[in-house]
Parts: C-alpha cells; structure tokens; sequence
C-alpha cells in the first residue's frame, strides 16, 4: 500500500460526496422528512467537528469510518435514518469529548441508547477461554447488544468496515480482530440472516488468518478471467432475450464464487478447483408477480431456460414447493453453456430473494418500514429477548453463557401450522406451550395440551417442524409453576410468571393470618426474626412464596412448628375418602392404583338378574366377564354347560356363540325394580395433567349408583389411559357417567369395555 498523501481540498470534496451519498441511500429507502434530513446532518456535523484533526492507521480524516459505517447501514442492510445518525455518531463517545447526555439531548433517547450499547462494545476482545473474568465482561457486552437490534446491526457494519480496512493494521492486531470476527461476528451474521455481510467477512478473515490458501484460490479463480465474458456473451444475452420476449419484469445477478465458499465446498465435499459446479452462477430474480403466480412463474422460467440450455438432472433443487427450515425459497438449476463450462442458475421472485439474503433481518426491516403495521413476533427482537432473559437469570459461570450464546446463534427454527394453515415461526425444542403462548396469551393460560397431526398431547410435547397444531384449552386450567418446566420461549416463560406473581400476591393476607395462628399455638411472637428464621428453613427466595406456601398449605402448622423446634407428633391420617380401600390396597401393592380384592358383600355374587324364558328358570345365570351386561342393557342368554351365561345382545362373544349355537339362545330381560349391583369397566384415554385423577373420582362419587372399585391411571408422553371398574346399578347412570366424563377437559374418549 503506497503511502497517503494528505490533500485536505480533496479530501472534504470526497466527505461531501459520501455524505450526499448517504442521504441519496436513505431517501431511496422512503422519502425522508424534514426533521429526519436536518438530523442526519446535524449528526454528520457534531461528528465531523468532533473527529476533526483524528486520521485513521491508514491516513485518512476519521470521518471517513462513521461515514463508510452509515453507507453500509443503509445501503447494504437497508436501515433507516435512525442507523444513519447512529452510525455516524458511533465511535464520538468513546473517541471525543462529547458525552452520551449531550446526544440525549439533541437526538433523544434511542439515539442515546444505541450509541451506548454500540460504545460499551470494545473494538477487540478476543476471548481467552480460561478467563473468566473476560467472560463476564463478555456478558456484559451481550448484554448491551441486546438493549436494542440496532446495537448489533450497527456493531456488524462498523466490524465489516473495519475488515474492509484492515490492510492498514499491525499484523498482531490483524489476527486478533480476524480471530474475533470469526468467532463471533459471522455468527452473528449468520444467525441475522444478513448472508452477504457473512459471506465478505468469511472471505476477509481469511484473508487474514490463511494467506497462502486465500492466494492460491484466488489466483485459480483469476486464471478462469475471460469467461465471465464469453458467458455473458452465450449466456447472459441469450437469456435477457427469452425473458424479454415473453414479457417478463425482472432483474440479472451474476456472481463469480467466492475464495472462501471454493475452499469450504473444496474441504468439505473433498473435490478439486475444477469440480466445483457453481463457481458461476446467475440469478434470475422476478419482479411484480402476485404471490399466488409465484411458484407457476419460477417454473415457466426454469422451463424456458432448459429449453435452450440443457440442464444437469441431477442438480434441480426445488426449495419453493418445500422451502428450507430458514425460510429460503428458490428453484435451482445447472445448466450447460456453449462455452462447455457448468453455471447454476438461481429463479425466484422479489420477496423470496429478500428473504434468502436478509433472513430475520428482513422481518426486522419490514417492520421498520412499516411502523404503522402492528406486527406481533418480530423474530429479531424475540431471539433478543431470549438471550436477555438466559442472560440475566443463569446461574451458570459467564463462560458457559458466553456458549451458550454462541450456540444460539446456530439455533434453528422450526414451522408450525395452526388449523387454518397460519404458519407459526418457533425456536426449535418449542413445546405446545410454547405456541399456545405465541398465539395469544389467553391460548397459554388456559392450554390443556394439544392435538398434533390430530393425536392429543401434553402441554410440554416438543414440537417438529411441519406440524399442524390444535391448542386444547380449559376455562379452569391456570398456569402452575411447573409450567415453567414445559416451555422455553421468554414469551411463554414471562406471561407464566407475571401469572404466578399476581396469583400469589392474593394470598399473602391468608398467609398471614395462618402464621399467625401457628405462631400463638408454639407462643412466638411475629416479628422479623423469626420471619427471616422461617424463610432461610424453608428456603423460600421472597416473603410472597413463604406467604403463599403458608396459605396453600404447601408449608403446615407442624413444619412451622417444627422450624422453632416445637414440634409435635404428628397426628394419625385418616380417610374420609368412600374409595379409601382401593387407595389403601394401592399403597401395599405400591405400584399406583391397581383393582383391591372383591368385598365379601359384592353385589355380583348376589341372586340371579335376570327374568328369564320360564322353561330356562331353573338354570343358573352368570353375567358374561366378556361385556358384563348391566341392568338396563339389551340382554341375551346362551346355555353352556348347564348355566346361562348373559350377555349384552351386541357383545362380539355373543354373536359368535349365536351363530354357533343357535338354539342355546334363551331370551333375557331385567327384573323390574331390582336393585342390584353389576361389576362393569369403563376405558379413558385423556391428556395427562394435573388434578385430572381428582376430577374423575369426583364425578364418580357425585354419582349416586356407581360405586367405584377400582381406577387404574398410567401416563405416557402426556396421554393417561385409565380403566376404572365400577358397580353399576342401572345402564342410565353409567351412560351419565360416561357423558359427563367426557365433558372433562383433556378427555378423548371414553368407552364402556
Ligand atoms: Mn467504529
């Protein structure tokens, strides 16, 4: 590099340039006001003022960096004039004597808070994995990143910049900013979505960082000159030609690939400089096309084209009818050319384009320019919120949070279906509660769970991309802290709490007046020792969960007595329960609730039911174990060695043995008026959740004819199924029970067996 030769002249000629430049940028972005032309100049002008005298490494006025940064903003990432300000003022409080108070004052609050995230990031801080007192000022600085998506957009065009000029640097400082790049700003990039930015920075670090490779591509790259020519000529004219005819609006890219993607395709697929498929390519990019013609314009394109240049079958890449996981769309293509030489060829529309080179950040940007769009799920802001959120709670030490956060930047996404065919964009390892909440907050409040590709699951199921999603909801389910468990986005996460928070607050005055009580029974006194004694027994992190588990009943007279050492014995448990003996006999069989022996009064053993064809009446009737016929059933009798067996006239055993059998077939009835007590079951399969057990028992006991013997409940991935065996008077009150049981939350199905 030859050395700088300073002609001031020239050089504010060259500043004015870049600045018209910019506001050119910007305007092409939206008209701009007044007050927003007035503000990017004030900016230019209290940061010229302020840089004045200052050079960069490479000699030029210091202007020219905030100026380039403010140009990239605009024009590469396609920012407003908030960016515009920002960057320009990016580096005036650290570098001058203007504080952030005096830009408060001048361009307000979110220019303030921009500049000092942007600020409080150091131009290097390459990690040293060992330190960890670097990894806290690590966390401190993502945090700051994280006050405002700007900071990370203006921190991107400031590092790409520095890239761009580090030719200038001590080869020391060289390495160390490559390093750092690599390790966190491609990332970064990456995980934004802003592909181009990536992709330069990849090629610069190495640069840097691999010299003799980088030279060595390159100059392979440099030896194929002239066929970018030759192919415009046989190719690209050709093609705007066809286009042209049939009357199509669109734009030409072509691109030579870059050193860096040769060298990783060449590493990773282990092919050599002249394998590579794609080292040209072009794309064709479809302007004006209604959304619904998308896809069948892309294909009359992709076939016009194969018509004149024959294409390699075997690389077709159809990503529209299936976009990828990031949302990338296009239809891809290699053809042969005249020139022997294979170019990929790229067609899409205007909006799938924007998306494939600005991923999240296209959302981002389409709701900067859209403010008055009320647009909920910004994907930018919520993965900001998410690294705030893990950021602020962890307890974890600042170097796994520092790779943790690195690993967010990898995290992929996952696409969801709502009945209708809305598409809900989730963080992957989403659970049902995750997208109930992401919905609407109602939706989470009450989700029971959910029905996935229609099969019921539980509120915590983890989701997979490609899912149709049915939330199942309950007026009387509320959030429970276990909910916390069940979901993992801050918006689930945050509503749950903010839930909690003002549930508990309700019960701290019932919490009190239970302490108190306890407190007169073992004569202490309420004051704050022994409060402060209690929570350090219970470990309760605040007075509201101490207040809360006091009037839950979660913490009882006897642990509060207990923690002074007052304790008492404690006093027997008994059950009030009518089932009490099936419980009982679970507990001595230990392994949930499993049918108790029968009683020694069981109604099944009990006289005959049946009123019966007159010459059968000296026979004994059994009541079939196969559909155990209740009263009030159509019933049936088959005589089998000397007894009748009764069956439920559609029981599948008895219509077998009628076909069989059938002048064994005795006809059956009810005996009017009997009451008397069958042994039936019923099956149910229902969402697993909490206190569902309860309300099945209960909608038992309200039964006044049942009587219960035995409930079995077993869960698996969120589904309980449970058989519950029953005395049963008459048919009416087991098919009452039936259908209130199905008015359960959660239930799916329930059967008699
Ligand atoms: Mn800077």
């Amino acid at each position: 590099m030859g050395e700088y030769v300073i002609d001031e002249a020239r050089e504010e000629r060259e500043m004015q340039a870049r600045y018209d430049e910019l506001i050119e940028a910007c305007r092409a972005l939206k008209p701009l006001s007044p007050d927003e032309e007035a503000s990017i100049l004030r900016a230019y002008q209290i940061a010229k003022t302020a840089h004045a005298g200052t050079r960069r490494k490479s000699g030029e006025p210091y202007i020219f960096h905030p100026l380039a940064v403010a140009l990239i903003a605009v024009k590469e990432v396609g920012l407003g004039p908030i960016a515009a300000i920002c960057a320009l003022l990016h580096d005036v409080v650290e570098d001058t004597d203007i504080t952030l108070d005096e830009l408060r004052m001048v361009f307000g609050d979110r220019v303030a808070t921009i500049v000092d995230g942007v600020t409080k990031i150091d131009d290097v801080m390459v990690m040293q994995h060992t330190d960890s007192k670097q990894a806290e000022n690590y966390r401190k600085i993502l945090l700051s990143m994280c006050d405002d998506a700007y900071v990370i957009f203006l921190k991107l065009c400031d590092r790409l910049h520095n890239m761009r000029t580090l030719g200038s640097m001590k080869d020391t400082k060289k390495l160390a900013i490559a390093s750092e790049t690599s390790y966190l700003y491609i990332p970064l990039a990456h995980r934004l979505g802003l592909y181009s930015i990536k992709t330069e920075l990849e090629e610069l670090v190495m640069r840097y960082t691999n010299p003799d490779c980088y030279n060595e591509i390159a100059a392979r790259i440099a030896a194929t000159a002239g066929t970018g020519e030759r192919l415009e000529e046989c190719l690209t004219i050709p093609v705007r030609q066809m286009l042209d005819a049939a009357g199509y609006d669109y734009r030409l890219k072509t691109r030579v690939k870059s050193v860096y993607s040769c060298w990783k395709k060449m590493e990773n697929k282990h092919v050599d400089f002249d394998e590579i498929y794609d080292l040209y390519a072009m794309r064709i990019i479809l302007q004006n096309v209604p959304r619904e013609h998308e896809k069948e314009e892309c294909f009359k394109v992709y076939a016009l084209i194969s018509e004149q240049f024959p294409p390699n079958p075997t690389r077709f890449r159809d990503w529209i009818t299936r976009p990828k996981n990031n949302g990338y769309e296009s239809l891809q293509t290699t053809v042969m050319t005249p020139i022997g030489r294979w170019v990929e060829i790229q067609i899409r529309t205007e909006r799938m384009d924007t998306i494939a080179e600005k991923g999240m950040a296209a959302h981002f940007l389409y709701k900067e320019a859209h403010p008055e769009e009320q647009i909920e799920n910004n994907p930018v802001e919520e993965w900001l919120q998410q690294i705030r959120t893990s950021l602020e709670q962890s307890d974890k030490s600042a170097l796994d949070l520092v790779e943790e956060f690195k690993e967010t930047l990898y995290t992929k996404e996952i696409y969801l279906f709502t009945p209708k065919g809305k598409t809900i964009v989730l963080p992957s390892r989403s659970t049902v509660l995750d997208f109930a909440y992401a919905i609407h907050t109602d939706l989470g409040m009450h989700c029971i769970g959910a029905k996935v590709n229609a099969r019921p699951v539980a509120i915590g199921y983890r989701l997979h991309t490609g899912d149709q999603v049915q939330v199942l909801t309950s007026k009387r389910t509320l959030p429970q802290t276990e909910w916390l468990t069940q979901c993992q986005t801050p918006r689930a996460k945050e509503a749950i709490k903010d839930f909690l928070r003002s549930r508990k607050k309700e019960f701290v005055a019932e919490g009190k007046r239970r302490l108190n009580t306890y407190y007169e029974k073992i004569h202490l006194k309420a004051n704050p020792q022994n409060f402060g004694q209690l929570k350090r027994y219970f470990n309760r992190a605040s007075d509201i969960d101490l207040y809360y588990d006091l009037a839950v009943g979660t913490i009882t007279e006897q642990q509060v007595a207990e923690c002074f050492g007052k304790a008492r014995p404690a006093p027997r448990l008994f059950f009030l329960d009518p089932y009490r003996d099936v419980f009982e006999n679970s507990r001595r069989t230990g392994d949930g609730v499993v049918p108790a022996e029968p009683r020694v009064d069981d109604p099944a053993t009990a006289a005959a039911p049946f009123l019966l064809d007159k010459e059968y009446e000296h026979l004994p009737t059994e009541s079939a174990p196969c559909c155990k016929p209740v009263p009030g059933d159509q019933v049936i009798g088959i005589v089998s060695d000397g007894k009748i067996m009764v069956h439920r006239t559609n029981c599948r055993v008895a219509r077998d043995e009628m076909a069989n059998h059938e002048n064994h077939i005795v006809r059956a009835k009810w005996r009017p008026g009997e009451q008397l007590s069958l042994l039936t079951g019923i099956a149910l399969t229902a969402i697993d959740r909490h206190g569902l057990l309860q309300e099945i028992t209960r909608h038992i006991s309200d039964e006044m004819d049942l009587n219960m013997r035995a409930i079995t409940l077993e869960a698996s991935e969120g589904v309980a199924r449970g058989i519950i065996m029953l005395y049963v008077n008459n048919v009416q009150s087991l098919n009452g029970l039936i259908d209130k049981l199905k008015t359960i939350d959660g239930v799916e199905d329930v059967h008699r067996i």
